[in-house]
């Protein structure tokens, strides 16, 4: 869970470090949702903290700001900006944290602001993270249920799902709250054609005569996690294919599990009131969320070159 930020610890803002408190922005600058943002984790190990993925999440947020058209100022590079997210963590004396890079507008943007000559503004929080749940901490974090959304996830050509958008984020707030209000932890989303695409923040997996299938990425979020967990799960030696699924597969998988940095991996015991396999953690989930939480916590060497020391 991340922690609200403290008065007088270091934010970055446009290329100064300066505190929470000082780092202001003017009320004109409201922009119907465009702007881009990432979330990236930092773990606590034993030498002090590794920061999970910081290269593929950089890239996502720089792609991201390309695809809206939102230029940064060229010295705000990938590498840049790596060295930012690393430094706020020292500054702020953070082990396990959570990281927000985001992208915004300053000022009216107007309905065609990659168009104008509007000053980009980039800006990152660093904000200590502490476990929601017992499990949490372990990487085990217990079953959820999920419900199906009345609400439909954004056609492609109407946001780009490559793009980790602020504006993209309205549907499934949508759709996690319709699901909170009707006793499920969150929705679950289908595309146009009725196939499931992904959670309000997370991408899903299913097991199936042990195999892992995933949705494309037609209109579900790139997600880092979801790339983490296929590449595990192939180290197992499983097959792993992307496939459009139907909700009624998931009644019927053997497990069911949502990806994201937040979340890590998390098994789903009931999807629409059905019970998922024998409706508690699966072995497939479990064996993967293992091997997740030793691979960030620097508990098996990573082979991958994942992690980044602080
Ligand atoms: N889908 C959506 C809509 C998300 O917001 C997220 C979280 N960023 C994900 C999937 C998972 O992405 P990642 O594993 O990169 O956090």
């Amino acid at each position: 869970m991340i922690s609200e930020p403290r008065p007088d610890h270091a934010v970055w803002l446009d290329g100064e470090f300066v505190p929470f408190s000082a780092a202001t922005m003017q009320i004109s600058d409201h922009h119907y949702g465009v702007g881009v943002f990432e979330g990236v984790r930092a773990y606590a190990n034993a030498e002090g903290a590794v920061v999970f993925r910081l290269r593929e999440h950089t890239e996502r947020l720089l792609r991201s700001a390309h695809i809206l058209r939102m230029g940064l100022p060229q010295r705000f590079d990938r590498d840049h900006l790596e060295r930012v997210q690393l430094e706020l963590l020292r500054r702020n004396r953070l082990r396990d944290a959570y990281l927000r890079p985001f992208v915004f507008y300053s000022g009216i943007a107007g309905l065609a602001p990659g168009t104008r000559d509007l000053r980009v503004r980039v800006a990152v929080l660093a904000l200590e993270w502490t476990a929601e749940r017992a499990g949490d901490a372990e990487g085990i974090a217990p079953p959820m249920t999920l419900r199906t959304s009345s609400f439909v996830r954004q056609h492609p050509n109407s946001v780009l799902a490559k793009a980790k958008a602020n504006g993209n984020y309205m549907n499934g707030i949508l759709a996690r709250e319709e699901a909170r209000e009707c006793g499920a932890d969150d929705a679950l989303l289908l595309d146009q054609d009725g196939y499931v695409t992904e959670t309000s923040g997370a991408n899903v997996f299913v097991v199936a005569n042990g195999a892992l299938y995933t949705p494309p990425l037609t209109s579900a979020l790139a997600g880092i996690t979801r790339d983490s967990v296929i590449v595990l799960a192939a180290s197992f030696g499983m097959s792993v294919s992307e496939r459009r699924m139907t909700r009624d597969e998931l009644y019927i998988a053997d497990e069911v599990f949502i990806t994201g940095t937040a979340v890590e991996i998390r098994p789903v015991r009931s999807l629409d009131g059905r019970a998922i396999g024998s409706a508690a953690r699966g072995p497939v989930t479990e064996r993967l969320q293992r091997a997740y939480a030793d691979h960030v916590r620097g508990r098996e060497v990573c082979r991958h070159g994942w992690l980044t020391s602080v």
